[in-house]
């Protein structure tokens, strides 16, 4: 998996690109963007910059393999080339690349003006029409600590350590990064109170997740084989699975989450392909002694050996205090996809192995990624312990939860020695304030 698109000293001719923290030549993520005044197409970042598939479709820059690619990426969603599957990707990455390498720069000079958009000048689109959006729970240290907030001597239910446990969440309501985010009305029922009553959450969280783009996906009643699960996983994104703490422990008994997740879902927009992130696979760190294996249709020694990922997650906050002292946001938490107790194959094959069948665009989140040590909550249920510990910041602020006017940022970058680090881009939104009540 690893190539010639991955050579550390391959430069671009989009200079910006360059030593570029996050959209190098090397990463050549994929997604839907409308230029200055213009209709949404397909495209991949490159620096500073918007490489438009259709411009150089136009230009006649692509044959074969990488021009059917290109055509099933060139439009408003790419859910044609998601559909396509590993093969087709490869082909556009390795033809993109070398498009846009510095050797190039030649053959391209006089349409360069074309191929490339500044990215300050795009508005960026969700990448593919999502049909379905499964939120799973894969981190463990989440559950163990959220479990520990409720059930103090048994945080993790029996099932955790055999069941990639997941539930059907909300695909109309996933947004791109970089909008606002209402604070939802619904039915709140503190402890101290007989009755629920109907009001503004008073308990918004966000959720550190890693993303997952479904790619070809499997008939109805023909599951995927764990060893063949990677062929339908596209790439990733960052997802911040807002959550309202206070609607949900009183909605979620007996069926789990429901309106205290599907009020938004946001998601980096850009597709950080598979191919991208293959010198960043690692192996799934070791289960615990005493912990069962997984059961032998989630089992596979490939997966086992290569199927983890070494991604860095940072999580930051703006307040509206911070933004008018003109100040940097706050990093709350750093955390790492290493901790996931399930491998993404492990998730593909457990979702289909009853027959459901998943479709191209389909979106996946990891569930909550935490780390054990303080300073790696993927969300502020476990940092300030169901609200009991609020968190300091510089500036002399606290927060339990999220007020109107917080903007909760996440970025991502994976790292390895020998290899230019990439980025995912960021995922960011704005709390902003409930309906007023009629
Ligand atoms: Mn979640």
């Amino acid at each position: 998996m690893i190539d010639d698109t991955h050579k550390a000293d391959r430069t671009s001719w989009v200079s910006s690109a360059n030593g570029h923290a996050t959209f190098p030549i090397q990463n050549l993520p994929l997604g839907v963007f409308s230029p200055d005044c213009g209709s949404a197409r397909g495209g991949i970042a490159i620096g500073d910059s918007i490489f438009d598939i259709g411009a150089a479709l136009e230009a006649g820059l692509f044959t074969g393999a990488a021009r059917d690619a290109a055509e099933a990426a060139a439009g408003r969603i790419l859910n044609p080339l998601l559909e396509a599957g590993p093969a087709a990707r490869q082909a556009l990455r390795r033809r993109v690349g070398d498009i846009l390498d510095a050797n190039n720069a030649d053959a391209v000079k006089a349409i360069a003006g074309r191929l490339v958009h500044d990215s300050d000048r795009c508005a960026m689109h969700l990448p593919a029409r999502i049909g379905d959006f499964t939120d799973f729970f894969a981190g463990i240290h989440h559950a163990e600590t959220a479990g520990r907030i409720n059930r103090p001597d048994n945080p993790l239910m029996p099932n955790y350590k055999y069941v990639p446990v997941a539930y059907h969440s909300r695909a109309s309501s996933v947004r791109p990064s970089g909008g606002l985010v209402r604070r939802p009305n619904g039915q709140r029922k503190p402890p101290e109170q007989a009755a629920p009553d109907f009001g503004p959450c008073r308990n918004l969280d966000y959720e550190l997740e890693l993303g997952v783009w479904i790619g070809p996906g499997n008939d109805i009643g023909s599951p995927i084989p764990i060893a063949e699960a990677s062929r339908h996983v596209a790439g990733f994104c960052l997802l911040n699975d807002w959550s309202a703490r206070d609607i949900q422990s009183w909605e979620s008994q007996p069926l789990g989450p429901f309106l205290s997740k599907s009020l938004s879902t946001f998601v980096s927009p850009w597709i950080v392909t598979a191919e991208a992130l293959a010198p960043f696979r690692i192996a799934q760190p070791p289960r615990p002694a005493g912990d069962p294996a997984p059961l032998p249709h989630l089992n596979d020694p490939a997966d086992q050996a290569h199927g983890g990922f070494d991604i860095g997650f940072q999580v930051l906050l703006l307040t509206p205090k911070m933004r008018q002292a003109g100040a940097a946001p706050h990093g709350l938490s750093r955390s790492n996809a290493s901790m996931l107790y399930w491998t993404v194959a492990q998730m593909v094959a457990h979702h289909t192995s009853n027959g459901c069948n998943l479709q191209p665009g389909d979106l996946f989140g990891s569930g909550t990624v935490s780390g054990t040590a303080p300073g790696s909550e993927g969300c502020l249920l476990e940092m300030t312990r169901g609200g009991r510990n609020p968190v300091s910041f510089p500036n002399g602020e606290t927060r339990t939860y999220l007020v109107d006017g917080d903007e909760v940022i996440f970025r991502a970058t994976a790292r390895r020695d020998g290899f230019v680090s990439i980025g995912f881009g960021e995922c960011r939104g704005t709390v902003t304030e409930a309906l007023a009540l009629g």
